[in-house]
């Protein structure tokens, strides 16, 4: 079958952050000194080549750029400046946006402008939604936090949760299976048994909490302020959607409570400091930022924040109507954090990577099966 080729792909990945590409001159010093880099995936200089030769589908199906953890050793190492860890980074982002089927994630990734409009937008009806909930239909009163006569019920705040939760689920769930259909549906050489799927599930939940790979690269310390991260977003994710009785309950549940103020110093600690080395661009993953990485920074440290100042509002102060002030003002970040950018930005790869991992693992599998087999027949391997 022929190849199409898209002489305009390295210009699209610019886009994304790409910087640099047309300097690579395959040397392959980037994937000698990658610690990820091995048989069957040899990165990133074979994605740097797709990139470079326009072969959008191979792009398009290569699982390589979620097995990069960004360590950022292949740019130290590149003779031309070619920035191939950066180049991987763009290349996640580029595949975040064509898994999404509805052109939501493209748009944001293309137009910082459109994102913050969209998140501006969702913030204010979300506020004007729980306004009008607490004086219209709640029956509660603002001077009212926790308990009875609550501006915002703890029931109604859940059932809109879990409506939400469904509604984003619904969509990564679909972008999920096409990242699928992408990397191994469409590829009729690869013969992929369901037990296989079965017998390596175990991987999702292993590569999700935590993060072993990255922990592989030798520098201990991205790792482990990735692992508080994703770790204190789970928490506070499971507290919200199964907890949240407990959590808004009158009197102070050690048990539910405890576990939200980690998770609220964790998200606010991590992000504080991914800001802080953006801003210094010491470490080589910090030097290049997508206006994504700062919109979904500065949303979780708003969202953090306002966390934490409504519960002080209302448990150490006692100020009921500042404390529903800022909870409206604090689900006016939520709900664009949770709603636009799990499903179309920067957090869907929260999905996609430990996805990434277990799909790879089934491609080796499946790779060796073809090459043992071919190796029997005696026949050639297939290019
Ligand atoms: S990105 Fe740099 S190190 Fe990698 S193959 Fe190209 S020139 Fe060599
Ligand atoms: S940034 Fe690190 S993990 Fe990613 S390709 Fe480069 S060397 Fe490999």
């Amino acid at each position: 079958m022929a190849i199409r080729a898209n002489p305009r792909l390295v210009e699209e990945l610019e886009h994304y952050g790409a910087e640099d590409v047309a300097k690579c001159y395959h040397c392959g010093n980037c994937s000698a000194v990658c610690p990820f880099s091995r048989e069957p995936f040899l990165f990133p200089r074979k994605s740097m080549r797709y990139l470079q030769m326009g072969l959008e589908e191979k792009l398009l199906g290569n699982l390589e750029p979620w097995l990069c953890y960004y360590c950022g050793e292949c740019s130290e190492e590149c003779p031309r400046e070619a920035e191939p860890g950066e180049t991987m980074m763009s290349m996640r982002r580029w595949l975040t946006s064509r898994y999404d089927f509805t052109g939501i994630s493209k748009l944001f990734y293309r137009s910082w402008k459109a994102e913050l409009a969209a998140i501006l937008l969702v913030a204010l009806l979300t506020g004007a939604g729980f306004l009008l909930f607490g004086f219209r239909w709640g029956g509660g009163h603002l001077g009212v936090y926790a308990g009875e006569g609550a501006f915002l019920t703890t029931g109604a705040v859940h059932v809109f949760d879990w409506i939400l939760g469904c509604v984003l689920a619904a969509f990564l769930g679909i972008n999920c299976a096409r990242m699928w259909w992408f990397s191994i549906g469409k590829d009729r050489t690869l013969r992929i048994p369901p037990l296989a799927y079965l017998r390596q599930a175990f991987l999702l939940p292993v590569h999700f909490f935590t993060q072993k790979r990255y922990a592989e690269c030798g520098k201990k310390r991205p790792w482990a302020i990735h692992l508080a991260l994703m770790l204190s977003y789970t928490t506070m994710l499971v507290l919200i959607m199964f907890f949240l009785h407990a959590m808004h309950s009158e009197r102070t549940v050690w048990a539910a409570h405890g576990f939200g103020y980690l998770a609220t110093i964790g998200l606010l600690g991590t992000s504080i400091y991914a800001l802080r080395g953006r801003i210094r661009k010491e470490e080589t993953h910090y030097k290049h930022s997508h206006e994504t990485d700062w919109i979904f920074l500065i949303l979780l440290v708003f969202v953090a924040g306002t966390g934490i100042l409504q519960n002080v509002l209302y448990r150490v102060f006692h100020l009921d109507v500042a404390a529903n002030v800022v909870y409206v003002v604090h689900m006016m970040g939520v709900v664009p954090m949770l709603g636009l950018e799990v499903p179309f930005s920067k957090w869907a790869h929260l999905a996609y990577r430990p996805l990434a991992m277990y799909f790879s693992e089934l491609q080796a599998e499946a790779i060796r099966e073809r090459e043992r087999a071919v190796a029997a027949a005696g026949a050639p391997l297939p290019a």
